[in-house]
């Protein structure tokens, strides 16, 4: 069985440690996700700083790919707006975003990542930096859309009308919204199927509504390593977990195969049996 999870970080707490508990627990596959600038002491003054960044993540995929299958996405938190903009002022943090995911796109064309990180905050913001923030996403979802790149996007919570505008937003930067991945996805994938997105739901017990509607999805723990927050979101295993939950609540294992296997060699154009 193929057993993948969509969306982990590794950061300060258990570190790979994270990754040999998801494999235990019977994960194969993971897709690791760059962190914020500063959680690499990092402090971004123009877009090449976020060169140190990639370094560093591709480093740490490299150790964690001894463990299990791992691939980097890689890209800019769109909370760096505020933390790099509250310094610096927003139209200066926006164009160094800009330049780090121009770096990010160079670095997925030579294959060295599978997908892009953008979004715009998930926190209220005023108007000026919620603008910069819907032109830094579709600024990374026009060089996406040149060279067929999937993007993982962390967004406001689900609204559909949120969703239907961020699927609109790309269709007019020339980028399918069906290679939008939304991570921190509620398990609405009949909704999602209608705004294009492609949903990357949090493998809580509610899952099984998701399966519920269909199998148009991929899961996820948003797992944080974060030593401050150690309980924040969900643990390594529980994407293994949930999936031996389902099957043995009767859902087919066709479906696992589906949302595990399928979706993600669709979504990143990447073959995980020969891996
Ligand atoms: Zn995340």
């Amino acid at each position: 069985m193929i057993i993948t999870d969509n969306h982990m970080h590794l950061h300060n707490h258990l570190g790979l440690e994270a990754i040999k508990q998801f494999k235990r627990a019977g994960g194969t596959h993971v897709i690791l996700i760059s962190n914020l600038a500063h959680h690499y002491g990092v402090f971004p003054l123009k877009g090449e700083d976020f060169v140190r960044i990639y370094d560093r993540h591709l480093s740490v995929v490299r150790e964690a790919n001894e463990i299990v299958r791992t691939y980097p996405v890689i890209g800019v938190h769109p909370a760096e707006i505020t933390i790099l903009g509250d310094k610096l002022g927003y139209e200066r943090a926006s164009s160094i975003m800009k330049r780090g995911i121009e770096i990010a796109v160079e670095y997925i064309k030579e294959g060295r990542a599978i997908g892009l990180k953008t979004g715009r905050p998930h926190y209220p913001v005023d108007e000026h930096i919620w603008k910069l923030s819907n032109e830094v996403m579709r600024y990374a979802f026009e060089l996406a859309g040149d060279h067929a790149i999937p993007v993982q996007i962390h967004t406001e919570s689900y609204t559909f009308d949120g969703m239907k505008e961020v699927s609109e937003i790309a269709k007019e930067a020339g980028l399918p919204p069906e290679k939008v991945i939304k991570h921190y996805s509620p398990p609405e994938p009949g909704e999602f199927a209608r705004t294009g997105i492609f949903p990357s739901i949090i493998a809580g017990k509610d899952v099984i509504k998701a399966v519920e509607q269909n199998s148009r999805f991929v899961m996820e723990t948003d797992y944080m390593d974060d030593s401050r927050r150690p309980g924040a979101v969900l643990g390594p295993k529980t994407v293994p977990k949930r999936v031996r939950e389902l099957l043995s609540r009767g859902v087919d294992e066709e479906i696992i195969w589906k949302i595990c296997r399928d979706n993600i060699e669709k979504l990143y154009e990447i073959d995980l049996d020969s891996s």
